[in-house]
């Protein structure tokens, strides 16, 4: 897949959303790219004046950061377009929408929106519009205890996959447990969650 500057903008909200930074080598590694074409492309969303770098982390300026939003919306709408009506899985949605997303800017994105339904969330639970926030906490900060799964914000098909072998959805009842591991139980099983993965989870708690 060819990787265009739109890919590297929506990988960076992905990190700074789930851990709050991001370094090129997370863009690399995310991406399946090399360092030195992650740090090319970095340079010219710096050139472009939609990201900035302060040592190792990436971050955006508010010039790409108003940019970025709208193609979280867009890559959000797509991804349930993706899920319901092409019957992509669930664990695949995210990846399968990366190269359709971008067919869907403005007018189209907005009136796929409206004869969708104006779904809510992506089927990942991420809020269709990017700013609203539920008051949610990370596996990785939350107590032992009871929730209500809100979302995954790393859209990583491996976890997506784990998490859907154990029926782990966007408002499945789950329980936390910190054994050492994090833990997360549902009614078909158990996820052990690496540290960087129990950021991505966030849970509401009952
Ligand atoms: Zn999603």
């Amino acid at each position: 897949m060819a990787n265009n500057k739109e890919d590297y903008l929506l990988v960076t909200w992905e990190f700074i959303e789930t851990i709050g930074r991001v370094s090129e080598k997370d863009i690399a590694r995310r991406l399946k790219i090399s360092a030195p074409t992650a740090s090319e492309y970095v340079s010219k969303l710096v050139d472009d004046g939609l990201l900035v770098k302060r040592g190792r982390d990436v971050n955006f300026t508010s010039r790409g950061y108003r940019k970025v939003m709208p193609m979280v919306r867009e890559h959000r709408i797509v991804e349930v377009f993706a899920y319901k009506f092409l019957e992509i899985p669930w664990e695949d949605s995210h990846s399968s929408v990366m190269e359709l997303e971008h067919l869907f800017h403005g007018d189209k994105g907005e009136k796929l929106f409206k004869n969708i339904g104006r779904p809510e969330t992506c089927p990942h639970g991420n809020p269709v519009n990017p700013s609203e926030r539920k008051k949610e906490v990370s596996a990785s900060l939350a107590e032992p205890g009871k929730y209500t799964l809100n979302r995954v914000s790393f859209e990583d098909r491996k976890l997506l996959r784990e998490m859907s072998s154990v029926s782990a959805f966007p408002g499945a009842s789950v329980e936390l447990l910190n054994d050492g591991d994090v833990t997360v139980e549902t009614a078909n099983g158990e996820l052990i969650l690496d540290p960087f993965t129990s950021y991505a989870l966030k849970l509401i708690k009952v």
